[in-house]
């Protein structure tokens, strides 16, 4: 049996066939585009609308909000083999899918539901999840975005930053406080519609990701409808913490896919290069490398399927477990990209070889959904009993 073919073990057919639906997509529609995107700083938006053509922007939606209605371990399997193909389309789905569809479906009103839901399920709308803060995006709840209640409109106040695929976004997911002095208790969610009177986009220059559209957001005095609010007052933490597990379990399952990416780069290159006469792929310490590779990435993947299977046995509150299997394997996809470099030797760092933007990709896997060090301290209180769940 080879690598690949273990990694079958336990999928149900239906589970299988996501799998060679969303690979073949990825690997004909995505993957022979990546390169030049990169050249011309192009966002992928055609590729939104394949992606909502084929149910990945409505995974757990029911048909009659216009989604797929799969399980969680066929997300997973999407989010991973769009990740092999390319980091900004598969965050896309997370993004759109894990908090801002979850959101919607959990806690929005029906009127909710059919104006967003429906077009965001089928592509027809993006949506993008406006979080952090320039004070702040580890600590969401220190926000300092205000929402002032106005007749039948909120009074939106404030910045956000880092947020993706902005400006193609329709609606952003957002929050803000309708009183400090309440602390979690006053943060709101809110739908805010792009473009909105007194809201400024302005892209960020990052030094990776210059395609996937990260920008700051402004608010100043944006009137948002009171019917745009998402749940109840103060309901803004619950909501973004409801589906805290699924969207680091989307992250995680990213991660495998850009770690295998990592690896299959890592033995062609291997494979085809000549050094001191012989193959690259002969000498056993290039060898030690890819069989280390292999164990990390064949672990990481093992955990996300177990927690997509703890979450469609609908288990209980799964946080510590979305932890362990999240730092794993952001570490894994670092660490991948980190070999394939080194294995690639100068040619590592040369554009037309992807592996040196792998690098910085993962990297910031290992930030986002929760930064490593905050996922160590959950497992660890989780470990000597001080969280149970
Ligand atoms: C490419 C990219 C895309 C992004 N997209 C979005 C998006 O679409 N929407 C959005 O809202 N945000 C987005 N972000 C922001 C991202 O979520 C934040 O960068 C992240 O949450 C960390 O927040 P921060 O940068 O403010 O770092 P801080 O919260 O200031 O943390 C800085 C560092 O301090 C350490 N630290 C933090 N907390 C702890 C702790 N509890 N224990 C020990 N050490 C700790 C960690 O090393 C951490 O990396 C994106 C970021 C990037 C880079």
């Amino acid at each position: 049996m080879r690598p690949e073919e273990l990694r079958d073990f336990e999928l149900t057919d239906s589970q299988k066939m996501i799998r060679a639906m969303a690979r073949d997509f990825a690997r004909k529609e995505i993957t022979p585009n990546v390169q030049q995107w990169e050249k011309e700083g192009r966002y992928p938006r055609d590729i939104v609308t394949r992606m909502g053509e084929l149910g990945f922007l409505g995974a757990f939606i029911s048909e009659e909000y216009g989604g797929a209605g799969l399980d969680h371990l066929s997300y997973g399997i999407i989010c991973e083999e769009i990740a092999y193909a390319d980091w900004v389309c598969a965050s896309i789905i997370s993004v759109q899918n894990s908090l801002v569809e979850n959101g919607i479906l959990h806690f929005g009103t029906e009127e909710q539901k059919q104006r967003y839901l429906i077009p965001l399920a089928k592509g027809e709308m993006q949506a993008s999840s406006a979080l952090s803060e320039p004070s702040g995006g580890t600590d969401l709840a220190s926000l300092q975005t205000t929402a002032k209640l106005d007749g039948d409109h909120y009074v939106l106040n404030g910045q956000k930053t880092f947020c993706s695929h902005a400006s193609h976004t329709n609606v952003y997911f957002t929050l803000a406080t309708v009183d400090k002095s309440l602390g979690r208790k006053g943060i709101c969610a809110f739908l805010v519609e792009n473009p909105s009177p007194g809201m400024e986009v302005t892209p960020l220059n990052m030094s990776t990701m210059k395609r996937g559209n990260i920008a700051q957001i402004f608010f100043d005095d944006v009137r948002v409808p009171k019917e745009n609010l998402l749940g109840e007052e103060g309901q803004g933490m619950r909501i973004v913490g409801a589906d805290l597990a699924v969207g680091r379990f989307s992250v995680a399952a990213r991660c495998v896919g850009q770690a295998q990416a990592c690896l299959d780069a890592a033995l062609n290159y291997a494979a085809q290069r000549e050094i001191f006469g012989k193959k690259e792929s002969e000498f056993q310490m290039v060898k030690q490398m890819i069989a280390d590779m292999v164990v990390s990435i064949d672990t990481a993947r093992l955990l996300v399927y177990r927690l997509g299977r703890l979450m469609d046995a609908n288990v209980g509150r799964l946080t510590s477990i979305a932890s362990v299997t999240k730092l794993y394997a952001s570490e894994v996809a670092t660490k991948a990209a980190l070999d394939a470099i080194q294995l690639h030797g100068g040619y590592g760092f040369v554009e037309d070889y992807a592996v040196g933007r792998y690098l910085l990709e993962a990297k910031v896997l290992e930030v986002g959904e929760g930064n490593s060090q905050l996922h160590r301290e959950i497992i660890a209180d989780w470990a000597f009993g001080i969280r149970d769940y």
